[in-house]
């Protein structure tokens, strides 16, 4: 049994609640997907009783600040901790070229001391391209590229222990990702916001959607749950409720809108 662990929730500006990013424990240790936009992953991270050494590898969606920055605070911290002893074996890095040019050009040019070096090469930045297979604690994943027209993005799909999971990242489902996410047991997708604020947030100039849409999506897939998150952040305290009751409209499977640090199980029962 893995819990998935949903340490953010928002979108890129979101101040009410942390940027989006999650992390699946279980097997030996903790796959932590991006990092959200800041030092507060570390804060997040503690909340969650996940400490650097239990992160086993991690995967990178793409260079957007709400998603990279934080990365940049666990190769500081594990990259310091590894130096001293404090923590063994390695931290393989998946991403794309464009991810793993930007993570190597902020740890040159911005951590502090020439001496940098990736803990001696213990921590890897493995490029993967469109289609390519990497594993993490057990977890066989593919990693696709999600046609982002905005910044080259990655999303990924997967088995965690008999359940077929799917990252679309941080934008709705382009129809060249379909074969992925076709028939999810659980589909991560993101929702900018509610059909009736479309007008206000105007998602589809920023490549999002609303909730609804995601509905519709996931029903067409034959999705069994739905997670929704990287939403606008103006109503938390009615966000689940709202964006529940919207899904609801479109998707028959269970619908899961978290808030931030909600954790879900994962894995056939
Ligand atoms: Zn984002």
């Amino acid at each position: 049994m893995r819990d998935l662990i949903i340490l953010g929730t928002g979108f890129a500006q979101a101040t009410r609640c942390y940027n989006t990013c999650f992390a699946i424990r279980g097997g030996g240790g903790v796959f932590l997907v991006d990092a959200g936009g800041g030092n507060e992953i570390l804060r997040r991270l503690e909340a969650a009783q996940i400490s650097l050494g239990d992160i086993k590898a991690m995967f990178v969606t793409h260079a957007h600040i709400d998603h990279i920055l934080g990365v940049m605070w666990i190769i500081r911290m594990v990259n310091a901790a590894m130096k001293s002893g404090k923590i063994e074996g390695e931290l393989p890095i998946y991403c794309h070229n464009e991810v793993r040019d930007a993570l190597q050009y902020m740890c040159d040019n911005l951590l502090a001391n020439g001496s940098f070096g990736f803990a001696g090469g213990r921590i890897k930045l493995i490029e993967v391209k469109d289609g390519d297979s990497f594993s993490a604690l057990g977890m066989d994943f593919t990693a696709f590229d999600i046609f982002s027209t905005k910044k080259k993005q990655f999303g990924f799909a997967g088995d965690v222990d008999g359940e077929r999971l799917v990252c679309l990242g941080d934008e709705p489902l382009e129809p060249r990702c379909r074969r992925y996410a076709q028939g999810a047991d659980i589909l991560m997708c993101e929702s900018f916001c509610l059909t009736r604020d479309e007008g206000k947030y105007k998602p589809h100039s920023k490549s999002h959607g609303t909730v609804l849409e995601a509905a519709r999506t996931a029903q067409d897939l034959g999705v069994g749950r739905l997670l929704i998150y990287h939403t606008e952040d103006s109503d938390i305290a009615h966000r689940k409720e709202n964006y529940t009751a919207e899904a609801q409209q479109a998707f028959s499977g269970r619908i899961y809108v978290p808030d931030d640090m909600d954790v879900l199980q994962l894995g056939r029962r």
